[in-house]
């Protein structure tokens, strides 16, 4: 075993980059799994204007690399690599990244979540040909082309407006006849002259072209069952997220759709030593500051149990046996610059 660091942190988004800052200033030298999508969901969104501290709206990417950069004046060791295992049942605790494996005595764990897909074969045959699950990301391409939002949440509705910047021909299309979203983006898809909805329907195909190209969807409607078929140029699925927990299944508890369970008011997982933050426990609030918070409560938590564990628990391996703690950067990963 090469080393073992006090605190390894899976995730960097609005969860991980607190839970760093704080493990930073309580000593712990983390370090950090950056992941598939750096700075997390936050990044593929557009207006963030309520996340305290800014007057004015606030893009996610900035957002994000300002938590990043926060944390980074007080250098982390990073790897750019999503953790695709883990070994929870013995301690140090093991994550592995690309075949490699490193250990820690505590983990916190906010890898946050994933866009969920309709599950349409259509929709991955199409998908980044006129489907796509970012309006963020892709609605530069469909200026002045038709396009359906499938969703009724707040997500659908953020997406309808920015993509009405670029198209004049926007449908809501949505499985019951009343949304999901908060009241005020409600009045502002409502208000967006641009936006039109289809109530009780769902997409039961997307229609290509033998180019892979979007030229319509078939829809159902869930009361009349009656299938109608609309011309359209792209498909934005807006319709939730998923926590990233797939890698953690059989090593932790979790509800049936995937949320880890964490004792009410703390971020401690049932196993000790082993830490939850941001949209992987919490199926209910999944806002940025809320996500910040749990980061900040999953090192205070981790740091008093290391501390706890040091007087009371089982030896740990120390540096005068076979392991190391790690306090300092390794040559394999790297530090943020200040
Ligand atoms: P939500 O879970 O809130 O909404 C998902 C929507 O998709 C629902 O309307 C749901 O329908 C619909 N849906 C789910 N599965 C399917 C399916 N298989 N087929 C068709 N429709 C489906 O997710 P969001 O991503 O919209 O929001 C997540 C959280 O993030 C919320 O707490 C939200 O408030 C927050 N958020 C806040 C923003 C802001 O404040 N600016 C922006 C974006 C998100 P049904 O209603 O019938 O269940």
């Amino acid at each position: 075993m090469s080393g073992i660091y006090e605190v390894v942190i899976i995730g960097s988004g609005p969860a991980g980059h607190p839970a760093r800052l704080y493990s930073h200033r309580a000593n712990m030298k983390p370090l950090l799994f950056v992941g598939n999508q750096p700075g997390g969901q936050l990044t593929i969104t557009t207006e963030v204007e309520n996340y305290p501290g800014f007057r004015e709206a606030i893009l996610g990417p900035d957002l994000m690399e300002r938590m990043r950069d926060q944390a980074a004046r007080f250098g982390t060791e990073f790897v750019t690599a999503a953790v695709d295992r883990v070994d929870l049942s013995k301690r140090p605790f093991t994550s592995w990244a690309e075949d490699r494996a490193y250990h820690s005595m505590a983990l916190i764990i906010a890898a946050g979540a994933s866009a969920r897909l309709l599950g349409l074969e259509s929709e991955t045959k199409h998908m980044g040909f006129g489907v796509s699950a970012c309006a963020t990301c892709d609605g530069f391409f469909f200026r002045d082309k038709r396009v359906i939002v499938v969703g009724g949440g707040d997500t659908a509705m953020e997406d309808a407006i920015f993509l009405t910047r670029f198209s004049p021909d926007v449908t809501v299309v949505h499985r019951r006849d009343a949304l999901r979203a908060s009241k005020i983006m409600q009045e502002r898809a409502f208000k967006n002259p641009r936006i039109r909805f289809i109530w009780d329907s769902e997409v039961v195909e997307i229609l290509g072209n033998d180019d892979k190209r979007v030229r319509g969807v078939t829809l159902r409607n869930v009361k009349t069952r009656a299938l109608t078929e609309h011309a359209i140029d792209g498909v934005f699925v807006a319709i939730g997220h998923k926590p990233n927990t797939d890698f953690l299944r059989g090593q932790l508890p979790m509800d049936e759709r995937g949320y880890l369970k964490i004792e009410p008011g703390t971020a401690r997982t049932p196993i000790p030593g082993v830490f939850a933050s941001g949209d992987v426990a919490d199926p209910s609030y999944r806002q940025a500051v809320t996500a910040a918070g749990s980061g900040c409560m999953a090192a205070m938590d981790a740091e008093r149990w290391l501390e706890h564990e040091k007087h009371h628990g089982a030896p740990h391996p120390s540096p005068d046996q076979d392991a190391t703690i790690l306090k300092e950067p390794t040559q394999s990963t790297s530090v943020e610059p200040a």
